[in-house]
């Protein structure tokens, strides 16, 4: 319905008067909406509440903004927002289309590797309006406005003081109905300009409760995550083996390098000790005897296996550790083959003391290049 009146009034006219619950728009005798200014005085109106019918009377006293009244007196609980709805079905009525909100639907997924977010933003539009009715269907003492576009349905929902329900909200997911909310709760409506400001541009005042397309986008928005989750998850499972190779590799440089030089360091005994064997052509031994040397602070030390369970034990020239060392094992210095003897049975005790002294006295041991020879 667009009323002329309605329409002669237009953007400048005063809505303030509603943040006091106040009701400035009634229907006149013959069912127009019509704001308070442009009728007579008191009863004489012949106007009647929008939202229960009732009688009104006009205040339009020289002190208090101008409202309508119930002529009994009741408090209507439901004039302002009725009143209010009936603004939007004549604005957009009037215009002819109306700007929907921007809708963002958002999916996230926590992959291997980082969190997946996919979204979808459907900015604000304008949509042509080919009819806006109350809404019959729902049973709800606050009406709701129907709005038609091309053959499709959008419910319109006033957001004033009562949010709307959850079981409001649950009829319609029910019944796949889109729903947008306009929130006139803030104090930014002050006149008819306000309220066109926000059904006709991209208000932040509006939102949706409902899209009936939501779930849809959703389910293809989950998709979408687990697809990347799933070329996350060949990603991590290569950057895994990429990592495991790069610590081998290091690991085998690593032995590589220790090996050489051991290698180095070896060889240097290998080449010292037939020299000292030659020395003490008494020691005699069998093929394949065991052999450990020490690199104690003055010089080398070997541990030999001879034949008959013997065990000589070779200091290299100078090595005063070694030799004070065995002393203080009570191990006897054999002045014939020029080693110190002892039984192959005492061996891993001789060990088991370098070891001691290369952990606790440096007075000892250096540094110890053990190995079976
Ligand atoms: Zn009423």
């Amino acid at each position: 319905m667009i009323t002329e009146k309605f329409k002669a009034l237009n953007s400048s006219i005063s809505l303030s008067a509603i943040h006091q619950r106040m009701v400035v728009y009634a229907l006149n005798e013959t069912e127009e909406l019509t704001h308070v200014n442009t009728v007579s005085r008191g009863k004489a109106c012949k106007c009647k509440c929008l939202s229960c019918g009732e009688s009104l009377i006009a205040r339009q006293g020289e002190l208090k903004a101008h409202s309508f009244a119930h002529e009994s007196g009741t408090e209507c609980p439901y004039a302002v927002e009725t009143m209010l709805l009936w603004l939007v079905k004549e604005l957009i009525s009037a215009q002819r289309y109306f700007v929907t909100p921007e809708l963002t639907i958002s999916e996230s997924t926590q992959g291997p590797l980082r969190e997946i977010e996919n979204r979808e933003i459907f900015p604000c539009k304008k949509v042509i309006v080919d009819s806006i009715q109350f809404e019959k269907r729902s049973h709800n003492a606050r009406p709701d406005l129907v709005l038609h576009s091309r053959g499709r349905e959008l419910l319109l929902e006033i957001l004033f003081t009562k949010k709307t329900e959850t079981k409001k909200l649950t009829s319609f997911e029910n019944r796949q109905l889109s729903t947008i909310e306009i929130d006139l709760s803030r104090n930014q409506l002050d006149t008819i300009a306000d309220f066109e400001h926000i059904l006709f541009t991209d208000s932040k005042c509006k939102r949706w409760l409902f899209n009936a397309k939501e779930a849809t986008i959703r389910s293809n928005l989950r998709a979408q995550n687990l697809e990347q989750v799933a070329l996350q998850k060949i990603e991590y499972e290569q950057k895994k083996i990429e990592k495991e190779t790069f610590y081998a590799t290091k690991n085998r440089q690593k032995i590589e390098v220790a090996t050489q030089k051991n290698e180095k360091e070896y060889g240097h005994v290998s080449k010292m000790l037939p020299i000292l064997l030659s020395e003490r052509p008494g020691l005699t031994f069998d093929l394949n005897n065991k052999r450990i040397y020490y690199l104690m602070k003055d010089g080398g030390l070997w541990l030999l296996h001879g034949q008959r369970e013997s065990l000589y034990i070779v200091a290299q020239n100078g090595n005063e550790t070694a030799v004070q060392f065995l002393h203080e094992l009570g191990i006897n210095y054999d002045e014939v083959n020029l080693c110190f003897l002892s039984i192959q049975s005492r061996c891993q005790l001789i060990i088991d003391q370098l070891d001691r002294f290369t952990k606790t006295d440096k007075r000892y041991v250096k540094s110890v290049i053990k190995r079976s020879q």
